[in-house]
């Protein structure tokens, strides 16, 4: 009796091995950093009420999809500052966030990211949530804050109603994904094939100029800069993608080919 338990425990060791190893051999190779991970019965279920993107998925993409928010949890810090009630949901949203840009590329991780730190509400450059003309909804960190990004908790579970066209989380994690290759430029060199990028170019200054004019819909703030644009117009094609693909069909076509490689 007491050999069947020896070897009952080794065999449950050993499937809880092979699992660990099965979910981490297919999105990355980040050092594990948290391990109070929801099971994936939670995550499963949680996704299934609040992300939009994980309900258009089919069953199969749903499991990988899960797999790599669980990778993200396990691989990267999430902290409340200053006052803010973080919740498991939040934490979730939040790795929803990173999966979503990035899910078509089977072999990624932020390597450029350690930390997400959460602040109640918007703040301003100074990162005071108190002054008055705090308008930062988001950032990713440079200087002392490299590695690190600032999210509102507020805006970050806004971008996650229904109804929105705008996700600052998901803005974010482009800009990170932009500034991967050195240059946060609106060109994100590791994700765009090389023959798409005189197109894109030439798509985005093209819709740039219309913003400044006042003749797009797209929101005024993709009109600051290529960085901006990228980021904004990623956000409106992950959240809303049949508006887009029906009112911007070009611009539509080269998002697609760059986040979904067909
Ligand atoms: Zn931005």
């Amino acid at each position: 009796m007491e050999y069947n338990a020896v070897y009952v425990t080794i065999a449950i060791l050993l499937v809880g091995v092979a699992l660990i190893w099965y979910v981490f051999k297919n999105v990355g190779n980040k050092k594990v950093v948290e391990r109070d991970v929801p099971d994936r019965k939670e995550l499963d279920s949680i996704l299934r009420e609040h992300v939009d993107f994980f309900d258009r998925l089919d069953e199969k993409a749903q499991q990988v999809f899960v797999d790599r928010v669980a990778y993200f949890l396990a691989t990267t810090k999430i902290s409340a500052e200053k006052g803010a009630q973080v919740g498991e949901v939040d934490k979730v949203l939040v790795a929803a966030s990173a999966t979503i840009p990035l899910f078509h590329f089977d072999k990624w991780s932020y390597e450029n990211l350690d930390e997400v730190i959460i602040y109640p509400g918007t703040f301003d450059e100074k990162y005071d949530v108190a002054s008055t003309d705090k308008n930062i909804l988001g950032m990713v960190g440079d200087g002392v804050m490299n590695r690190k990004m600032i999210l509102s908790l507020a805006s970050l579970r806004a971008g996650f109603a229904h109804s929105s066209s705008s996700n600052t989380a998901i803005h974010e994690f482009v800009h990170l994904i932009d500034k991967a290759d050195g240059d946060t430029d609106g060109v994100p060199d590791y994700l765009i094939p090389k023959s798409l990028v005189e197109p894109w170019l030439h798509e985005m200054h093209k819709n740039i100029t219309l913003i400044r004019h006042d003749q797009s819909d797209i929101r005024d703030y993709a009109g600051t800069n290529p960085a901006e644009f990228l980021a904004v117009v990623s956000e409106y094609f992950f959240q809303k993608p049949t508006f887009l693909q029906q009112d911007h069909p070009d611009l539509y076509a080269l998002l697609d080919k760059i986040y979904n490689q067909k």
